[in-house]
């Protein structure tokens, strides 16, 4: 990480690529850790929120100029000095943006892979995202059958997995997203009403095919406002992003908050990581095996090499990913 950015992360600059540091594979010490090579790392959108000033406070810790960025990840274990992992080992933790590190084993999970998925799905429909998805859909939407719900970003990741969540529980869905490609794609996973954001308005398409019972934010700003509008009385919003803030500094003012009031919203944030022990046993139990078996669709978008993750954190957040963004980063 070498600079904050002042609006869209800038490959090269905000973050660059450094082979100075070496190591001695055979020979590193790992006193009590274990020594993984590094396959995949994924891309979110929350790491921009990481590249802020020190004392600006949030959920999560900034990064610090001249540290490597850190993020959800899949290595293979060379060498353990724990009885936590053996080489050979396939870990999924949180990892430095590194091909090779010495890791707490007791930090990461050992991935069986009983379905036979790509390392990369662990991180993505199968990994923090996918939960995400999972556990604030079961949490937060209170589903039934012959509800409407509104998912944004409806062609990445999380959004995508939210449309078959809730198609599987018997909703009409209305989602959106920013090409006519994605659209295909949203079409093909079973939403009722895709639709392309930025050549529809969304107020539009909810007046008409609205009111909306459940709200899947992603997005904030428009989207948002447009469904407090269009909200049946006593609606779920599930406040998973605001992504069309994390690049400006400009605040869109939402006009018509009150009417959180008088409809009677629930307005539901969230952070996945506190939902994690409530449903991740279900959702490696049996979530993963649903991906394994072709009944969740997912789409990814993977850079190979380790020197693109500037490009890739730039991809995600300007919409140029269609799927879920993955660098690979070593071969296994
Ligand atoms: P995606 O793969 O969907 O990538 C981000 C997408 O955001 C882009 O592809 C783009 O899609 C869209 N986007 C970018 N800029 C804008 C904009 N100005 N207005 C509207 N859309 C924009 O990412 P994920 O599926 O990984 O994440 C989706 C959301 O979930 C994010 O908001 C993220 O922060 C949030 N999240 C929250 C978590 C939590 O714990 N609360 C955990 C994980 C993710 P398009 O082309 O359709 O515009």
């Amino acid at each position: 990480f070498n600079e904050i950015p002042s609006g869209y992360p800038i490959p090269g600059q905000t973050t660059v690529y450094d082979e100075s540091e070496t190591i001695d594979l055979d020979t590193v010490p790992l006193n009590g850790g274990a020594l993984v090579k590094l396959l995949v790392v994924s891309i979110d959108p929350y790491l921009r929120g990481r590249m802020r000033r020190a004392e600006a406070k949030s959920y999560n810790e900034p990064f610090k100029i001249g540290e490597p960025l850190m993020n959800w990840g899949v290595g293979l274990v060379l060498r353990s000095d724990s009885s936590s992992v053996k080489a050979g080992d396939h870990v999924y933790g949180y990892f430095k943006f590194q091909q090779y590190e010495i890791v707490d084993a007791t930090r990461v999970l050992v991935l069986e892979n009983k379905e036979g998925l790509p390392w990369s799905a662990y991180v993505g429909v199968a990994g923090m995202p996918g939960q995400t998805a999972y556990h604030a859909w079961k949490e937060f939407a209170e589903a039934k059958k012959g509800d409407t719900v509104f998912v944004t970003t409806g062609a990445g990741v999380v959004g995508a997995t939210v449309v078959q969540l809730a198609k599987a529980d018997g909703l009409k869905v209305i989602a959106s997203a920013g090409s006519d490609d994605k659209v295909e794609f949203m079409k093909s996973i079973g939403v009722d009403v895709p639709f392309n954001y930025k050549t529809t308005k969304t107020a539009e398409v909810l007046e008409k095919e609205g009111p909306i019972n459940v709200y899947w934010d992603n997005v904030g700003g428009e989207s948002f406002e447009a469904a407090i509008e269009y909200a049946a009385k006593g609606a779920r919003f599930i406040e998973c992003g605001m992504i069309s803030g994390y690049n400006t500094s400009e605040v869109y003012q939402v006009k018509n908050l009150m009417k959180i009031v008088t409809k009677q919203l629930h307005i539901h944030g969230f952070i996945v990581t506190d939902l994690m022990p409530k449903y991740n046993p279900e959702f490696y139990s049996s979530f993963v095996g649903r991906i394994g078996r072709g009944e969740i669709a997912y789409k990814e978008h993977l850079l190979v090499g380790l020197e693109r993750a500037g490009e890739g954190i730039l991809d995600v957040q300007s919409g140029r990913n269609f799927g879920k963004c993955v660098i690979v980063v070593g071969e296994d």
